[in-house]
């Protein structure tokens, strides 16, 4: 994930900005606002062509429905890796939303943020198990034939295979390096048809982090309802998709840039 500060913007984007734009990135720059301030504010100034037709005559000179306009705005967000507008003038997706969300995130300027760093405090975080901290499939595969034809379908439901997953490469130190560096916490869903996996999450949890996940296991099936700044999950079920934080969407059906262990954390250093 590319990591743009408003400060970057500024600095390697300009060619593409105008100069009301580039007064108006300043001046954010110099406020300080809580995070969902700051992200209005930031994509009304950076992507004033989504709102009306008055909005855009007075950010810009051009003509806002002419061809030219359209591809001035156009290269501007393709640059910042944002959608285009279409010929309405209307954004294509919510991409300029979740770009600005990330540039306020990565800057580190809101007023949340400031408040953790002066009290010494951290972010907090929760990291899932199954497909995260566990490599579900390990589990699978030491399952007898019988409960696979049993359980088809419903594999998580097998008595007992919660205790025979492996971690997933680079979860343990993974976890670890976030426990120094986030507050950090395990939040996992046991399934309700199979009451001991519920058990085993524990026993899973105290061989392989005794010390830095102690008393730090959350099993829920509302993810949503726990509060924070970040929730690494492979799934958006279960309330993973309505976490009000930030979901790093991990794994192969996630986010390109956290596909392992390795791209999380390289994401989470910037923003210690
Ligand atoms: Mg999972």
């Amino acid at each position: 994930m590319k990591i743009l500060t408003l400060g970057k913007i500024l600095n390697d984007y300009r060619d593409f900005l105008t100069d009301y734009e580039i007064n108006e990135l300043k001046e954010i720059q110099k406020k300080r606002t809580d995070f969902a301030s700051q992200v209005k504010a930031l994509q009304t100034a950076l992507f004033g062509e989504e709102w009306d037709f008055m909005t855009r005559e007075m950010t810009d000179t051009s003509n806002p429905m002419s061809k030219e306009y359209t591809e001035r705005v156009n290269k501007k967000r393709a640059a910042l890796g944002v959608g285009p507008i279409n010929s309405a003038g209307s954004p294509t997706d919510n991409s300029s939303y979740l770009f600005c969300e990330e540039v306020v995130r990565q800057t580190k300027n809101y007023t949340e943020f400031l408040d953790l760093k002066r009290r010494k405090a951290k972010q907090t975080v929760f990291v899932d198990m199954d497909g995260v901290l566990v490599n579900f499939q390990s589990g699978i595969d030491r399952i007898s034939e019988e409960d696979r034809i049993k359980y088809d379908g419903d594999l998580d439901e097998v008595p007992g295979i919660f205790s025979l997953m492996d971690p997933n490469e680079g979860a343990i130190e993974g976890y670890k390096w976030l426990c120094d560096n986030f507050d950090t916490y395990i939040l996992s869903t046991a399934p309700w048809e199979n009451p001991s996996a519920w058990i085993d999450k524990l026993l899973w949890v105290k061989k392989y982090l005794p010390e830095a996940a102690y008393k730090r296991l959350i099993l829920s099936h509302n993810k949503h309802l726990a509060k924070g700044d970040f929730l690494i999950d492979d799934r958006t079920a279960n309330g993973a998709g309505e976490f009000p934080g930030k979901h790093v969407h991990f794994g192969p059906t996630g986010h390109k840039d956290f596909r392992d262990w390795k791209g999380v954390i390289s994401y989470m250093k910037n923003l210690v």
